[in-house]
């Protein structure tokens, strides 16, 4: 038998999920994990869509079921477990047969293999919005050849998620442009998460409310300006209760954050472009010092406990909702800015306001704001998003309430590295005149390197040696 339209390894938690929302688009799958008696059990707890799908017990009998020109997902961890796939499908497909690798590839990665592939054909695409997403509709940002992108684009649309009936999956450019999107995508994440923790130890440390009346604030947030699937979700973790103790949830959960890399590239990546995402990596080493639990206790013995309470008609709750309104324009501005260089730097021509589009729904970012973002993108792709008129104005409204948030989080003792890196890039670009004049001073004293003048010219030198 050869006719599934398509075929999926890897029946992992977002495989599974994936494979599960294209049969349920009525597209017939055929499906392969490396452990067999997983397949199984994904097949026999398909209910009505199983004879949509076909179970295969080795990668010959899943080619076999695939009609031809075929297309085989990967959706297995990123790194060697990608390239042993594709090492071991190569030599059982036809030159015309695609392979498209939809985990969290590093894009670097995808690049070597686009390239490896020469003529054929290889598609990178990231894919966000978890196993729910995945199940009932992800955002995706495909990369690769356009050609191949079109040959599967009608299946990617179809099982995408719909932002008032536009389907958010696009194709953003050659080679690893999906997954570098789908990295910057990550770190953005990492930020408006992290800058949603810092309020939520503003609201619990500073101004000493309980778990229940922070969860309305984030439900009520929700309803407003903010209104997005991370400040939803929060609200619901702030709420839920410990079944086994009766405490709140987040009262029993260890404050030390995990991640699998994406951040971290986008910030490595961001460097390599000098892109300035301070937000962002903010975030990543947040979450990194977060792992550093024993060494906190120790530093909170030494030095006494932080924060302290901070009075309530200084930081109001709808202070705090101001400040994460800028905060968010601003990781945003960041993360838009590094994609706006490395379309530039990759020639990719990366489609920015598509990309805000794409992540209106289905992804774990999505929210109200990025509308308005799709539509400021289309305005003026080349703009710093704080510039656009619309942010602008919001910015011009809510910059003070994060100055204040953060300089009492600084009197008080509580961290608030995301949204003082906010905050700073915030001043740095309404700032004319800088300081790196006397960076360029110093360079010039130490090395000689130089520097212009205010009156023009370059390579003038100082009078530091006489
Ligand atoms: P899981 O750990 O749930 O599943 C991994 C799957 O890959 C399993 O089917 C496993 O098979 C298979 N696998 C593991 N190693 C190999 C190998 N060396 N060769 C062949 N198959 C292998 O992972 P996820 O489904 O969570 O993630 C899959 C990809 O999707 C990753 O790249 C991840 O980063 C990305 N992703 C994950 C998201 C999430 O929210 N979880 C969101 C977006 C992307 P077996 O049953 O034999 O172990």
């Amino acid at each position: 038998m050869s006719n599934a339209k398509i075929g999926l390894i890897g029946l992992g938690t977002m495989g599974a999920a994936l494979a599960l929302n294209i049969a349920d688009k009525g597209f017939d799958i055929a499906v392969w994990n490396r452990t067999t008696e997983r397949t199984k059990a994904f097949h026999d707890g398909a209910g009505d869509l199983a004879s949509r799908i076909t179970p295969t017990k080795t990668i010959q009998d899943l080619v076999n079921a695939i009609a031809k020109p075929r297309a085989i997902i990967l959706m297995v961890p990123a790194g060697q477990a990608v390239d042993d796939q594709i090492a071991a499908l190569r030599p059982l497909l036809d030159d015309d047969d695609l392979i498209i690798d939809a985990g969290n590839a590093n894009f670097h990665d995808t690049n070597r293999r686009a390239r490896d592939a020469g003529d054929l054909p290889f598609l990178g695409i990231g894919v966000s919005g978890g196993e729910e997403g995945a199940r009932f509709g992800p955002s995706i940002m495909g990369g690769g050849k356009r050609q191949y992108w079109d040959r599967v684009a009608p299946i990617l649309t179809a099982i995408s998620a719909k932002y008032k009936g536009t389907p958010c999956a696009t194709w953003m450019g050659e080679e690893g442009a999906g997954h570098f999107v789908k990295a910057v995508h990550n770190g953005i994440e990492y930020a408006d998460m992290q800058m949603i923790a810092e309020v939520y130890g503003m609201m619990r440390d500073g101004l000493g409310m309980d778990h229940a009346s922070i969860g309305d604030v984030f439900a009520k947030w929700d309803k407003g300006p903010l209104q997005s699937y991370l400040v939803e979700i929060s609200g619901k973790v702030a709420k839920a209760i410990d079944p086994d103790t009766n405490k709140p949830m987040l009262d029993v959960i260890v404050d030390a954050a995990g991640q699998k890399g994406t951040g971290r590239w986008t910030v490595i990546e961001a460097q390599h472009l000098a892109a300035p995402i301070p937000a962002i990596e903010a975030a990543v080493v947040a979450r990194n010092l977060s792992s550093q639990r024993e060494t906190r206790a120790a530093g909170e013995a030494l030095f006494g406990a932080a924060p302290h309470h901070i009075p309530h008609d200084t930081v109001s709750l709808e202070t705090l909702e101001s400040a994460l309104m800028a905060g968010k324009i601003l990781c945003y501005a960041q993360g838009f800015g590094m994609i706006g260089k490395a379309s530039e730097e990759f020639g990719w021509s990366l489609p920015l306001p598509q990309i805000a589009k794409v992540w209106r729904a289905g992804c774990i970012i999505r929210s109200a704001m990025l509308d308005d973002m799709a539509t400021a993108l289309a305005e003026d792709a080349n703009r710093n998003l704080m510039f656009a008129p619309r942010f602008a104005d919001t910015l011009k409204k809510t910059h003070s309430a994060l100055r204040q948030v953060v300089a009492q989080g600084a009197l008080h003792g509580i961290a608030m590295p995301a949204l003082a890196s906010g905050l700073a890039y915030f001043d740095a670009m309404r700032t004319a005149r800088g300081t790196a004049n006397m960076i360029q001073g110093q360079r010039d004293f130490f090395g000689a390197h130089g520097f212009a003048r205010m009156d023009g010219g370059e390579g003038h030198h100082g009078p530091w040696g006489s």
